[in-house]
């Protein structure tokens, strides 16, 4: 849809462009089921570059969700790069001392917060880079390393648009609840905010596309009071010499993220957080993806599908369907290898499906195999080792998740081996 959008927007004149928006949100007006037991009301309209829509049923819908429309304007005139009056264009423009708008104090405070999170794989302070390859403009080229270099070291212009649909639609789902609203589906460019559940009983399912085969959808996910947002590099790119090149950066260098992910969807109660986080995980990959989730599995869960075709959900997730070769992580399933206190490696019981050693030095080796990990060889040097035979996870007759909570530890060589989440 975006990627379309996008396309159609380097055709259309700017005044031509508000024309077809105004044309969009005049066909789809309210439609009103007077024999039902509930009031249906969609709209859809355009902000923030992208098309939005809105199902909201009850009572109020109609005036709650012409409510949401107007806020997500007036967001959109806030931070929006292409408005020079917007706070964020006064930003970049140097004004550090600009008076905000409150809302965009909180705005930045959040993206920092998602900065901090994923030690700043998150950046939206990367503006200038992504203008160096004309994102914005529509007119792509692939800037030197020595520009690129000099453009992220600035970091002094920033570009909200990682977060803001996820905050709008924060936004969106407080203004609906506050008017009663109990059930809506909410969806800004592939932001989703699904509220209560369907009108006549269930959760609300939404697709994730999947990035090999963008009309099918790989997994189904049932949600109700939550957030579902995807970032992959299949959303925006451009081609040259062979190359793609993906609109999601890595701020550490300025080049496109390249960490063997295809897309990362984010399920969590906070639009704003999974929007952040799709971004920055993106850019962190798989590995420092499920790190993080185990550091926060209140807050958020996932869906990765690598380049590889690999998908791998977190136990929190709830599906209504799946196609392929699907692996969930739990994170009781985890093992840290851990060599004079530092974790060297991290096993994921549940998505081993071929045996593999791990070296710990000193000639210790650990096997990790699929649902167990041992000690294969340990080189003590006549010292005492005090070892368990394997860590095993438990199988559902035993009703425990664990099997040997003891770790497998060998002194002298400071080698230990650990559930990670052992009760
Ligand atoms: P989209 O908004 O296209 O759905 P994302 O939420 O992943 O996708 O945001 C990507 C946009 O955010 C890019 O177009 C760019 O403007 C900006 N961006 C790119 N890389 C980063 C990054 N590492 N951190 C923060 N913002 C980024
Ligand atoms: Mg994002």
């Amino acid at each position: 849809m975006q990627l379309q959008l996008r396309h159609i927007r380097r055709l259309l004149s700017a005044p031509a462009l508000l024309l077809a928006a105004l044309l969009l949100a005049a066909l789809l007006g309210a439609v009103l089921f007077g024999c039902a037991s509930y009031r249906e009301y969609t709209s859809e309209f355009f902000a923030m570059d992208t098309v939005m829509s809105i199902a909201a049923y009850g009572e109020n819908a109609e005036s709650a969700a012409s409510e949401v429309e107007r806020r997500i304007y007036e967001l959109d005139a806030l931070w929006s790069i292409g408005n020079p009056s917007s706070d964020i264009s006064l930003l970049n423009s140097g004004r550090r001392d600009a008076e905000l708008n409150p809302e965009t104090d909180k705005i930045l405070r959040e993206a920092e917060r998602v900065r901090d999170m994923t030690d700043g794989a998150f950046d939206e302070r990367i503006f200038a880079a992504a203008e160096a390859w004309g994102f914005y403009s529509g007119e792509y080229r692939v800037p030197t390393q020595d520009e690129l270099r000099r453009l992220i070291s600035l970091r002094d212009k920033i570009d909200l648009g990682a977060i803001a649909k996820g905050y709008a639609s924060d936004e969106a789902a407080e203004l609906l609840r506050d008017a009663g609203i109990s059930s809506a589906i909410i969806n800004l460019g592939g932001n989703v905010y699904a509220i209560g559940g369907k009108p006549g009983g269930g959760d609300w399912t939404v697709g994730v596309r999947d990035p090999f085969n963008l009309s099918k959808n790989i997994v189904t996910l049932k949600l109700r009071d939550r957030a579902a947002v995807t970032s992959g590099g299949y959303e925006r790119y451009f081609e040259q010499d062979g190359a793609r090149y993906h609109h999601i950066l890595d701020p550490r260098t300025g080049y496109p993220a390249d960490a063997g992910l295809a897309s990362v969807t984010v399920v969590s109660e906070s639009g704003t957080l999974a929007d952040g986080l799709s971004t920055g995980l993106f850019v962190l990959g798989k590995e420092r993806a499920l790190e993080l989730w185990r550091e926060n599995r209140a807050l958020f869960d996932l869906v990765l599908i690598e380049n590889d075709g690999t998908v791998t959900i977190t136990e929190g997730i709830k599906k209504a369907g799946s196609s392929g070769r699907l692996t969930t992580v739990a994170a009781e399933s985890i093992i840290g290898i851990y060599k004079n206190g530092e974790r060297i490696h991290t096993a994921e019981l549940d998505a081993v499906s071929e045996p593999y050693d791990v070296k710990a030095g000193e000639g210790n080796i650990v096997r990790v195999a699929p649902g167990e990990v041992y000690m294969l060889s340990a080189d003590c040097r006549d010292q005492i080792c005090v070892h368990h035979a394997a860590l095993r996870r438990g199988n559902g007759e035993s009703n425990r998740p664990f099997d040997a909570e003891t770790p497998i530890v060998c002194l002298p060589n400071n080698v230990v081996v650990k559930w990670e989440l052992a009760p």
